[in-house]
């Protein structure tokens, strides 16, 4: 006999921090507005990263966490999307283990997989649970999914390619070259992929949105609507974790923070492993230079030949201040702070000196931004972030977008002074600031209790009741 009638929720995250934020954020809310208890089940490679481990450890009792057995990849297996995709695939016996030991001790009703986990849904299936999908980015990235499909058998050219941008409904026109990294080439094994679980989309019970309605609100009215095909939408957002422990001291950036005039600093950080080529790193560590401007920058060792390089790890490799330019750490000593590696950086945006950040445009970083008003300088590396810039740039206009040059594909440094100028003192800078104010308070609202992040996980959770009470009977 089962012990307790206390819905169950399984969370699959695919591997990497960026996707376990937003859902452990998810499962808080989740545990603490309604009743229910939430099992974490990690499909994995290898060894946990810390960061993984403080997160998951910091989460109430009613939330917890099994890491399936480790999966070998092959060795040649390097590129992101494959170790996300195999390392799903391959723990799907080990994941239907894991379901039916938690069939049998709680009332598991549904299992919520993210972008590209959806063969969990087949093995939930088996066990009469529903499955449902979490799209922890915008409402724009979740059109584009649905619609690549049919986008897929209507173009034959790569999309790059085609004469006029793909308008997808509620969103602004994206050129084809401006669209996610793995539909960049068609004939790819990560365009495959995208393609087989887009198409798998609509298998869902139900998907959930890492968005809010005044952030996207035509994309959002649109993906509301019904149409057959289309699974329900939630958009629960913005789920971003302010209080995240870091991991390591950080009380040398937010002491130097404390001695900054309100509003002065300019954050600059890509992510949890986004890098810079050489070159570009020097254009960026001159032109910040030349803005005159406070800045905290998180420096990583530059790499020439992926923007992702240390995604899964989130480390650098050798000592990254080795390749600033010479003299730089002098010249700019007292005005700008450089740390190596990782930053605080929920509590750095949340910091009232912080008056603007260079972001990478990866989703968390952004909602983070937003929910401290924070106004950006959107410089996209990969994945979905030149959707997410160009949204937030053209359609929101929280932010400014230096322009690379043509010919060397580099952000020149009088264009980044240029660029951190205008945010940081000039007209347009206080526009996007404004805006960005007026969403951070709109963010708070939609969280709060009669908020409409807040109801659509209200109508999620009253959904998984019923199918309690369906079991029950
Ligand atoms: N992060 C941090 N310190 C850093 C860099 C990143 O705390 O120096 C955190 C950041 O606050 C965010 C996450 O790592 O929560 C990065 O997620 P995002 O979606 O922005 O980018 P990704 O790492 O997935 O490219």
């Amino acid at each position: 006999e089962r012990p307790s009638t206390t819905p169950h929720i399984a969370i699959v995250p695919s591997p990497g921090m960026g996707h376990l934020i937003p859902f452990t954020e998810f499962a808080k809310r989740l545990v603490h507005r309604h009743t229910f208890s939430v099992t974490f089940v990690i499909p994995n490679d290898g060894s946990p990263s810390k960061a993984q481990w403080s997160l998951l450890d910091s989460l109430p009792p009613s939330i917890t966490y099994v890491f399936l057995p480790p999966v070998s990849l092959p060795p040649e297996t390097t590129h992101i999307g494959a170790i996300i995709a195999l390392t799903l695939t391959r723990s799907l016996p080990s994941l239907r283990d894991e379901l039916r030991r938690l069939v049998e001790s709680t009332r598991l009703v549904a299992l919520v997989a993210d972008l590209f986990g959806t063969d969990t849904f087949d093995v939930a299936q088996e066990f009469n649970v529903s499955p449902f999908l979490f799209i922890p980015n915008t409402a724009m990235c979740l059109s584009l999914f649905l619609h690549l499909p049919a986008l897929d058998e209507a173009v034959s050219c790569e999309y790059r390619d085609l004469p006029e941008p793909v308008k997808l409904p509620g969103c602004i026109p994206l050129h084809g070259r401006d669209l996610l990294d793995p539909v960049q080439d068609r004939r790819s094994d990560a365009y495959k992929g995208v393609l087989y679980h887009a198409r798998r989309y609509k298998t869902a019970e139900g998907i959930l949105l890492n968005s809010f309605q005044e952030l996207e609100p035509r994309a959002i009215e649109y993906l509301k609507g019904e149409e057959p095909g289309k699974p329900p939408v939630y958009p629960v957002g913005p789920l971003a974790n302010m209080e995240q422990s870091s991991k390591t001291d950080s009380s040398e950036c937010l002491k130097w923070l404390d001695e900054q005039p309100k509003c002065s600093v300019l954050y600059v950080s890509f992510g949890s492993g986004g890098t810079l080529s050489y070159n570009q790193m020097q254009e960026l560590a001159l032109g910040l230079e030349m803005s005159e401007h406070r800045f905290l920058w998180v420096v990583r060792t530059p790499n020439d030949k992926s923007a992702d390089a240390a995604y899964l790890t989130a480390d650098s490799q050798n000592e990254p201040f080795e390749f600033l330019p010479e003299g730089f750490l002098e010249r700019t000593k007292g005005r700008g702070l450089v740390v190596p590696s990782w930053a605080p950086q929920a509590q750095v945006l949340a910091h009232s000196s912080t008056g603007g950040f260079i972001t990478h445009c990866g989703w968390n970083s952004t909602l983070e931004s937003m929910l401290s008003g924070v106004p950006l300088i959107v410089w996209p590396l990969f994945a979905e972030q030149r959707m997410n810039a160009l949204m937030l740039t053209q359609d929101v206009k929280v932010g400014l977008m230096p322009r690379a040059n043509a010919e060397s594909g580099l952000v020149g440094r009088e264009e980044i002074a240029r660029a951190v100028k205008g945010l940081m003192e000039g007209e347009e800078g206080s526009w996007v600031r404004n805006r960005m104010m007026e969403l951070k308070d709109a963010a708070a609202k939609v969280l709060g209790d009669d908020g409409s992040s807040t109801t659509a996980l209200s109508e999620l959770a009253l959904k998984w009741k019923a199918k309690l009470v369906n079991q029950l009977h």
